[in-house]
Formats: structure tokens, C-alpha cells, sequence
């Protein structure tokens, strides 16, 4: 453990989001370890998740500290106790949440301004964009995380800078110029900023871009060799100050931090796991389309029969959200579970993401393609069936499937965006489901390349985090910018 560092101290500020907290998390405990003083902010519900993830990282000696600040719901127009996106009872409401979020700059400043000591930096989610006013009050470089991969940052730069897609019909394939890889994207397959949706937060995206940019360095949830090339173009872009220290989410190396990762898991893990040891090797596809995309209950029922259809064991997280009646109705009108009895496992609710992804008998994982699932594939070493939905979702099926090979996708065409069903041309079939599952688990010649290219994939992601690997020095490297920086006074 680097002890040098015992005088700097981080302050994490994540957005409200499982998939942007969970990651956030995993960091405080990495920086934790190598001597810094972390300090989350978070709200209470937040609290209460992470709350026995953090007292353990304490009681074993890590300096962390989760600061609680409330969340404006009631100023904000939000029901009590929507404090994190997957909680809103609908995405018409996301405006109000960032509302929400903008209200918090105030009580956060003020929190800021009591801490004792004076904080080093802060890491901030790029979406709280206020925090580029609090550093510069405070006189601290403000460091962002972005959640998304080297390869997305490089994408999405040059889509923005050569408005490429502005010159294309709606459903023309396009390359997007300079690139390494030659990468065709249509339209509707275009992350939000490019692409919004009907709930989109008017100008709020390019305020997050504009913000960005702005700051000091980048925290990336990545590893140097999945995408080094990717990573030098983005450092181009940045001056240097991208700091890869992924997959984070390795950092949970005992099974109690990876089933309690995230949220109170909604199954007996033991029964989860009991289940899964009677299954064989690599035979079981594991389905979960992440924490926020609510399936319409059409495509639900095209992913339960398609995973039916096919040969194969599954354990399908069924989160339904506001359409959870419907889909609880046709399950058991079907009698799919019943059926399936013996081959497929139902999960409502959260699902020990990661300590399913490392059992053995785990054979491939079909996944929405968030970021944190794709690289929690990747490091597990899965083939991955892509069916990716939202956000930019679609540029991490192209790495997974175009650049590293160790994909296979379902068929998705466009992006369907939060809060509105999918478009009839974007509709995913079983079929489609079917074949993608039966070619991803496939013993050929094909199928078994694949698998060992994930193999491979997999033990270059862990071997990444090991003491004097990439990301590990990486971090290093992070913490010593930062205390130079201190030094200097001078950011
Ligand atoms: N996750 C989980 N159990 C669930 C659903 C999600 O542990 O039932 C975790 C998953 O491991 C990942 C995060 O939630 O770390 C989801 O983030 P991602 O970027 O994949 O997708 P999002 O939910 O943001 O769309």
C-alpha cells in the first residue's frame, strides 16, 4: 500500500444513477488503498445502499467517508424518495431530476467549504455540471469522470467536430472519419448528444460536453491494452491527463462485495449460486439489459421466449419497472417459469451482477452493452451477446463485436430512448435472440475461437489491475499529477 499519499484527499461527487455510483464506488476503495483520503458525497438513499460496501472498506482500514446530503425531491417536483434515475416512476420526470441535481450545488458548496482538510480535487460525474464553478471557487482541479470507454470519447470527438452525421439520410450508414477501425454508424444508432431523445434535457447535453472539456484530466473506466490505440487518440485530446483505471469493478475480490455490489441483491445468493453449481461449465446464458432500460413488455416477452427457444440454461433479470404488472402477467399467464423450471432461473429485481459473471458455469452474457456490463463481460472473459438500447450503447456493441471479436449481436437497429417504446423497425425478434444466443454458445470452430478470444480478453483485464500493471500504475501516476500539482499550486 502507497503510504506517501496520506495527505491528499479526493472528493468523489457521482451522479445519481446505479450505473455512474456503482463504478464511483469501486474507485474511492482503489484510491482508498494506495493511501489517499476519499470522501463520497452522496444522498441518503445512496447512503443506505452503499452503506455496508463502505463499513467494511473502513473496518479493514480504508479511509472513506460517505457525506449525506439531501436531496431536493419536493423543490424539485419529483416524488419523496426519487433520488436515483432507476427510482423515477417515469423518464418524462428527468428534467425535474436535474433539477434536482442543480439545486444541490448550494449545500455541497457549503459542505466543501467546513471539510477539514481542504480537499486535494474533486472527481466529479460529467453531468454534475456545476462543479466546474465549486473547484474554481474552492481553487481545486476538478477531475471528471465520464463512465464511457476511450473508444466513445474518440467517437463521439469526431462526430461532434465533423458533423459527419449531419450530412447523411436518416437510415444511411455512415464512417466516422478518423479513426483506426472503420466504424459505420447510422443515425438512430447515435448516442444523445447526437441523437435526443423525447425526454432529452434541452441544451443540457452540450452544457455537459462544454463542462468537460473544461476539465483539469479524465478518470477512465477502462484498461490501456483492450483499446490503446483509442486511449493514445484520447490523450492526444486531453494533453495527456486521461488516467485508465479499469475494470473497476476487479476490485471486489470476495463474494460478500461482489453480491451486496450496487444494491441489496433481490435473490438469496445462495440459492443464485446454488443453482448455478449444478449447471455445467460455461453452459448458462446470463441476461440482464442493466439497471435503468425497462423493456416494453412486447420486447420482454421476444427475449423470455427467444432464451426459452434456444438450447440453453438462463437466468433472465426481469425488471419490468412501471410495466412490472404486465410483465408479471404474462409470465405467469404463459407459465414460462413453470415451463422453464429446470433450465432458467427468473431474477426480479438486483441481480449479484458481478458474482453471477464469475461462476464458472457462466457460458456468455447478454447484455443491454452499458458500459459497466460490457466491461464486466470483458473482464469475466464471456463471449457477449450485444442488444444494446440507449446512450452509447451501440458505439460499445462495435468494440465488443467489430474490434475485439468477441461479440455477437442480436439485431438491434436504432436506439430506443428512455421512457418510449421501441419503433417497429427497432424491434428485436426471438428469433433474432435465438440464433444470437445458440452462435455466441456454439462448440464449432467459430463459436470456440470466440470464446477464447474473450478468454484472453478476460485475463489481460485482471492481469491490468495487478500491483505494477497498467491501470494500477495509472493510478499511481494520478494521485502523484495530482500532489505534484498541489506542489506547484498551480492548475
Ligand atoms: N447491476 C447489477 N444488478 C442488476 C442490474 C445492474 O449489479 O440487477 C449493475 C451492473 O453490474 C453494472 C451496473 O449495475 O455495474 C449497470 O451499469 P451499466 O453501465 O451496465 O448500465 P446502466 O444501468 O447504467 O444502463
Amino acid at each position: 500500500m502507497a503510504s506517501q499519499s496520506h495527505h491528499l484527499n479526493f472528493v468523489l461527487l457521482p451522479l445519481m444513477a446505479p450505473g455512474h455510483i456503482i463504478p464511483m464506488i469501486d474507485m474511492a476503495k482503489l484510491l482508498a488503498k494506495r493511501g489517499v483520503g476519499v470522501k463520497i458525497i452522496v444522498t441518503h438513499l445512496d447512503a443506505a445502499r452503499f452503506s455496508s460496501v463502505i463499513d467494511r472498506a473502513v473496518e479493514s482500514g480504508l479511509s472513506i467517508r460517505l457525506i449525506k446530503v439531501r436531496f431536493p425531491c419536493e423543490e424539485a417536483g419529483l416524488p419523496p424518495g426519487c433520488e436515483s434515475a432507476d427510482l423515477l416512476p417515469s423518464y418524462a420526470l428527468l428534467p425535474n431530476f436535474f433539477t434536482a441535481i442543480n439545486l444541490l450545488q448550494k449545500p455541497v458548496e457549503e459542505m466543501l467549504n467546513e471539510l477539514r482538510p481542504n480537499p486535494s480535487c474533486i472527481i466529479s460525474d460529467k453531468h454534475i455540471v456545476w462543479t466546474v464553478e465549486t473547484c474554481d471557487k474552492l481553487e481545486i482541479p476538478r477531475l471528471v469522470f465520464d463512465g464511457m470507454s476511450c473508444f466513445t470519447q474518440v467517437v463521439t470527438h469526431n462526430l461532434y467536430t465533423s458533423k459527419i452525421h449531419e450530412t447523411v439520410g436518416e437510415t444511411q450508414p455512415f464512417l466516422v472519419p478518423f479513426l483506426p477501425d472503420k466504424i459505420e454508424l447510422t443515425r438512430p444508432q447515435l448516442p444523445g448528444l447526437f441523437n435526443p431523445g423525447p425526454t432529452d434535457v434541452k441544451g443540457y447535453r452540450e452544457l455537459v460536453r462544454e463542462t468537460e472539456v473544461l476539465a483539469y484530466g479524465m478518470v477512465v473506466n477502462t484498461f490501456e491494452e483492450m483499446e490503446n490505440r483509442y486511449v493514445e487518440e484520447f490523450k492526444k485530446l486531453e494533453r495527456g491527463k486521461v488516467w485508465c483505471v479499469g475494470p473497476l469493478s476487479l476490485c471486489n475480490n470476495d463474494d460478500l462485495d461482489r453480491v451486496q455490489r450496487g444494491n441489496q441483491t433481490s435473490v438469496d445468493f445462495d440459492q443464485c449460486l446454488k443453482w448455478l453449481d449444478c449447471k455445467k461449465q460455461r453452459s448458462v446464458v446470463y441476461a440482464c439489459l442493466g439497471s435503468l432500460g425497462r423493456l416494453s413488455p412486447a420486447q420482454f416477452i421476444e427475449l423470455a421466449l427467444g432464451l426459452e427457444e434456444s438450447s440453453h440454461p438462463f437466468i433472465l433479470v426481469v425488471k419490468g419497472g412501471t410495466r412490472s404488472e404486465e410483465i408479471e402477467k404474462w409470465i405467469s399467464d404463459e407459465g414460462i417459469e413453470e415451463r422453464c423450471r429446470e433450465r432458467g432461473l427468473f431474477v426480479r429485481g438486483w441481480a449479484p451482477q458481478v458474482l453471477i459473471l464469475s461462476h464458472p458455469a457462466v457460458g456468455a452474457f447478454l447484455t443491454h452493452c452499458g458500459w459497466n456490463s460490457t466491461l464486466e463481460g470483458i473482464s469475466a472473459g464471456l463471449p457477449m451477446i450485444t442488444w444494446p438500447i440507449f446512450a452509447e450503447q451501440f458505439l460499445n456493441e462495435k468494440l465488443v463485436v467489430q474490434i475485439q471479436k468477441t461479440g455477437v449481436r442480436v439485431g438491434a437497429r436504432g436506439v430506443v430512448h428512455l421512457g418510449v417504446d421501441e419503433k417497429p423497425e427497432n424491434k428485436v425478434t426471438r428469433d433474432g435472440i435465438k440464433e444470437a444466443v445458440e452462435k455466441a454458445m456454439d462448440e464449432r470452430e467459430e463459436g470456440c475461437e470466440r470464446r477464447k478470444r474473450a478468454q484472453i480478453l478476460g485475463e489481460i483485464a485482471k492481469r491490468s489491475v495487478e500491483e505494477g500493471s497498467s491501470s494500477y500504475l495509472n493510478i499511481t501516476r494520478l494521485i502523484q499529477d495530482i500532489e505534484q500539482l498541489l506542489n506547484n499550486k498551480r492548475f
